[in-house]
Parts: C-alpha cells; sequence; structure tokens
C-alpha cells in the first residue's frame, strides 16, 4: 500500500498537558490511521495509487466520479494530519523569528494577532474542519477548512494547522474549543512552520514571483 501512517515524532504523552495521552493514541492510531487505510483501498488499483497524495488532491477532477468524495475526505485527513504532528513539539522551541517572523510582522502586525485571527477561524468553523496560516503565493493569510479539505485544493500552501473536530480536544476540554485553541499555541513548534515558509517562498521566487 503506498500510503503509510507516520509514527508520531515523539511519545503520545509528550504534548502532555496541553493535548493528553488518550487523545493522542485515538487520534493517531485509530482516526489518522483511519484515513490511510480508507484512502488506500479507494485509490487500490488505479493509477492514482502510487501518486503523492498532494497531487491527488489537486487533481480530485481527474478521479472517477464515485471516488472523489473519498479521497477527497481520506486523503485530505491522511495529508492534514500528517503536517498536524510534524507542526507540534513537546518543548517549546521559541516564537517565529527570520523571515516567518518578519513577514508575520509586516501582514498581521504581531504573533499575538495572528494566534487571535487563527483561533478566531476555528471558533468560526462551524462543526468539524480546521484553521490554517497558509501562504497564498503572494504573502500570509489565516483561512478554515471544512472536515478534510486541504488548503491545497484551493491552489495555496498550509504552513500550519489547527485541527478542531471534537475528536481533537474533546476528552479534556470538552465543549471548550477556545480553551483548546488557546492552550494549543503552547505546543506549536515555529521552526517547522519557518521551513514550510521558506520552501513556499523559494518555490514562489522559482516561479517568477506570481501566483503559480
Ligand atoms: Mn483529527
Amino acid at each position: 500500500m503506498p500510503h503509510a501512517l507516520p509514527p508520531l515524532p515523539y511519545p503520545y504523552d509528550a504534548l502532555e498537558p496541553t493535548i493528553d495521552e488518550l487523545t493522542m493514541r485515538l487520534h493517531h492510531d485509530k482516526h489518522h490511521e483511519g484515513y490511510v487505510a480508507a484512502l488506500n483501498a479507494a485509490l487500490h488499483g488505479t493509477r492514482w495509487a502510487e501518486r503523492p497524495v498532494e497531487d491527488v488532491l489537486c487533481d480530485l477532477g481527474s478521479l472517477p466520479e464515485d471516488k472523489r468524495t473519498l479521497v477527497r475526505n481520506n486523503g485530505g485527513g491522511h495529508l492534514n494530519h500528517s503536517l498536524f504532528w510534524a507542526s507540534m513539539a513537546p518543548d517549546f522551541r521559541g516564537l517565529p523569528a527570520g523571515p516567518l517572523g518578519d513577514a508575520i510582522d509586516v501582514t498581521f502586525g504581531s504573533v499575538r494577532e495572528l494566534r487571535r485571527q487563527v483561533s478566531d477561524a476555528g471558533m468560526g468553523r462551524f462543526g468539524s474542519g480546521w484553521a490554517w496560516l497558509v501562504h497564498d503565493g503572494a504573502g500570509l493569510a489565516v483561512t478554515s477548512t471544512a472536515n478534510q479539505d486541504s488548503p491545497l485544493m484551493r491552489g495555496v500552501t498550509p504552513l500550519l494547522g489547527v485541527d478542531v473536530w471534537e475528536h481533537a480536544y474533546y476528552l479534556r476540554y470538552q465543549h471548550r474549543r477556545a480553551d483548546y485553541l488557546e492552550a494549543w499555541w503552547n505546543v506549536v513548534d515555529w521552526q517547522q512552520v519557518a521551513a514550510r515558509y521558506a520552501t513556499a517562498t523559494s518555490r514562489n521566487r522559482d516561479a517568477g514571483g506570481d501566483h503559480a
């Protein structure tokens, strides 16, 4: 099977107390594993089975109609969660610095304001979905998506995403999504976000600085 569940880059209990061990076990081993299994089942034996999930999500229209929703939901789930685990770290590694820090200051005025806008996007997402910091080809922006949709499906690059499905926070925070969103910033690994920003901006430079 071409798509595989990536191991967590830290132990299940490493993000305590922000994210509890049982939530991490269920979220990674059951929810994410389920997306991977369903994605592989949907693409098995097709010419899309060996393609990177990013490519498939950007080209859903080429899939047979009866597979599109399955791949959208489960391919998006696989990609979003892979990014999510890799965006967190147990030891706070400092606020954004370098080019990402500069871009945040220019676009939002401060990290505090960026955090507020992402958290607001997460609070404003009715039902299940994600809130994102993205690079849209011109610069940084905040957005949200429903269900497991990826910003890539709109042609923008996700840099940081927070899962606001209830399965991401309900055991520890119950209905208090705002508390989860506030605490979540304690485990964000800005060094990873900065690396994604560097990749996105160099790709954009290579493309001549337009919205490629
Ligand atoms: Mn999730």
